[in-house]
Formats: structure tokens, sequence, C-alpha cells
């Protein structure tokens, strides 16, 4: 018995691209050099995604100072590495390490102070970290983790070679991702595709999607045109009801999508809430210790 249904190529209106975001040269932490692509100059937020970093580098004076403590309040962060490993630590007493090809989804929520460090002195180093708002009935809520290694993410293979390693949504063929129950209903996928393979997939219509090439060139194709979207790069989509891709070689790449909350935004570093006065109110507790402080 099939334990899947597989459907058939999707119709509707194909997404295409809308921009291209080529990323910014930044430092954060305690000086780990990283590309910014979302709340950088080029594309402040993408609703509901606030932040999208990437992190790539074998010279380990680019990450290892890492993320010595620091809060967050009001949305959630998301992990993900292709190579390496980062320890995380925070003020609640929860401890993990997150492995190459593993994900951690913190739902920061009414607030932790937390750490990230590599856990490693040499090698490469390689990953992303995505910022997801929370909407205003859950900004105050309990802060969770959903923390997966790289053999508990579920990964689909198609006919033809597509391999789809699913961390959060549902494909087209039914596969659901390991991480569940968030607000924003995202789809958080991890895409390999052969040469000369079309790709097809579903994203429910008003969700704001994205790619990020990880390996490309790729072609998007829109209801009109088509575009060749390079490696490092992000292509936001339009709005429609289904993608189509393809690419002359082998490639890779992150689809990313979430539906939007349209509610105000109110952000200074690691806190996003709806307005100044939560934010006023995120700093208070923060310094009066509501947030706690991680054991050393
Ligand atoms: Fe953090």
């Amino acid at each position: 018995m099939l334990d899947k249904v597989t459907r058939d190529i999707p119709s509707g209106l194909a997404r295409g691209v809308k921009q291209v975001i080529k990323g910014a040269e930044t430092s954060d932490g305690a000086g780990v050099n990283l590309t910014r692509y979302i709340a950088s100059p080029e594309l402040d937020m993408f609703d509901p995604f606030l932040l999208l970093d990437a992190f790539r580098s074998d010279n380990p004076d680019d990450y290892i100072a890492g993320f010595p403590p620091h809060p967050h309040r009001g949305f959630e962060t998301v992990t993900y590495l292709l190579e390496g490993n980062m320890r995380h630590k925070d003020s609640a007493g929860h401890e993990g390490l997150i492995r190459s090809g593993g994900v951690q989804w913190m739902t920061a929520g009414s607030g932790i102070e937390h750490s990230e460090m590599p856990e490693q002195e040499q090698g490469l180093l390689y990953g992303f970290q995505l910022w997801v708002n929370l909407p205003a009935s859950q900004k105050m809520a309990t802060p969770r983790y959903q923390e997966f290694e790289p053999v508990e993410i579920p990964i689909e293979k198609r006919l033809g070679g597509v391999d789809i390693k699913v961390i959060a949504g549902m494909t087209l063929e039914g596969t659901c991702g390991a991480v569940t129950d968030i607000a924003a209903a995202p789809i958080y996928f991890d895409v390999t595709i052969p040469a000369e393979t079309k790709f097809h997939e579903i994203i429910p219509q008003g969700h704001n999607a994205f790619v990020y090439v990880i390996e490309g060139p790729l072609y998007i194709h829109g209801e009109n045109r088509t575009t060749a979207v390079a490696s490092n790069s992000m292509a936001l989509l339009d709005n429609g009801e289904r993608l189509e891709l393809s690419s002359d070689d082998t490639a890779r790449f992150l689809l990313i999508a979430g539906r939007p909350f349209n509610e105000p935004v109110a952000r200074y570093g690691p806190f996003v809430m709806n307005s100044e006065e939560e934010i006023q109110q995120a700093f208070s507790d923060y310094r009066s210790g509501h947030f706690g402080h991680i054991k050393k």
C-alpha cells in the first residue's frame, strides 16, 4: 500500500521571480563574517521572514568568535547547517549540538538568552540562520525548541532523481516535514535536482516564498518569463499557485515560504515586537533579569 499520495503535476499560475537578492557582506556576533540577504540594504524584510544570513568559510578567523550570550524575544530563529557543528546553550538550561545536516527551530517567544558557538576550530562551517516572525498572539509564548539530527529529517526521493529534505511543510507528494506547529505555516525544503530535470511544487497561495540557490544556476519558469538565478543568490517569487524549476547541471537550493502576518513590526536588534513600547519593555525585562542568564 502506498503510504503517500502522488499528485499530478499541478496546474495554475506559475510563480516567477520578483527580485534577485545578492546579499551583503557583514559581520555579527563577536565577529562572524557572513552574507546577509534579508535585513540587508536590498531587502528589509519579507513577511513573515525578518532576516536571512548565510555563513560559509573554512577560515576559522571568519567564525571562531561565534555568537556569545545575547537575548531574543518575539520571533523564531532557524539554524540549518550544511557543514560543521554549532553548540547552543540558553538561560533555561537547554543545551544542544547542531550537527552538519541538522536543524534547530527555536521559538524564542517571551525570551531567552542564548549563545551559539562553533564546535570546531578548523574546517568548513556552512549554514543558514533564518528569522521567522511570530504573530502578536504568540510573541510572549513559552520558548520552545524543535531540534533534529540529519537522520531524523524526512527525505522524499522522486522519480527522475529529485531529492527533497523536508525540514518543514508538506511536499507535492505528501511528505511532511520534521518541524511542525509553527504559526507561519512554513515550507523549508533543501532540494537537489539532477541535470535537465524539472522540479514542480505547490506553494500555498498568499505565502511569501523565496529560493536560495546553493548550487546553480537554476532556472525559475514563471508564467511569462524564465529567470536564471546564480549560486549564492536568493530569488523572491511572485504570488501564484505553483513553482516550476530546472537546471542544466545538478543544482541544489532551499525553497522557503511562509504565511505573512501583515502586522506592524517594531524591531531593535534581537527583539521583534509590534510596537516601540513593547521593544522598550523587552529591554527593561532583559536588564532586570526576566530572561535569566546562561550558566557558564
Ligand atoms: Fe541568537
